[in-house]
């Protein structure tokens, strides 16, 4: 039985993040008004109050924060191990986003690497994973 994750409901407000890895693009919201980057996606600014609020692309560049790494099958076809990293954008200060690293050794996996988002779709959800960078 392969393992299925379980995937988000998408709405109006999260589109964006989940589905922008089918043009290949990590979107990020960002207030209109004082440029800051805002995970999880809202419709109001948490630094401003600001609504104008829109998703921004963003280059998917970042390094591990910190991570974990998982040996428990959790579900039937759980492939294990692998990593399940914080991940801190380049070009999005003060946003993590909570993942997994692929492609990499689990022991390989340090604090401080350099990845790159990749996409996973899963029915219509493009997933964001990091990848080790080049
Ligand atoms: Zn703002």
């Amino acid at each position: 039985m392969a393992f299925t994750r379980i995937l988000p409901n998408l709405n109006s407000t999260n589109r964006d993040f989940w589905t922008g890895g089918a043009q290949g693009e990590l979107r990020i919201m960002q207030c209109q008004d004082c440029k800051t980057h805002i995970h999880p996606p809202t419709l109001v600014c948490r630094h401003c109050l600001s609504d104008n609020v829109a998703p921004h692309a963003v280059s998917g560049a970042g390094q591990v924060d910190t991570y974990v790494i998982n040996y428990q099958p959790w579900a039937p076809g759980m492939e294990v191990p692998f990593v399940v990293a914080r991940v801190a954008l380049d070009d999005a200060p003060g946003v993590i986003i909570t993942s997994d690293i692929i492609g990499t050794p689990v022991d390989d996996v340090d604090i401080g690497m350099k990845v790159q988002v990749t996409f996973l779709q899963q029915e219509d959800v493009w997933l964001p994973l990091f990848e080790k960078a080049a």
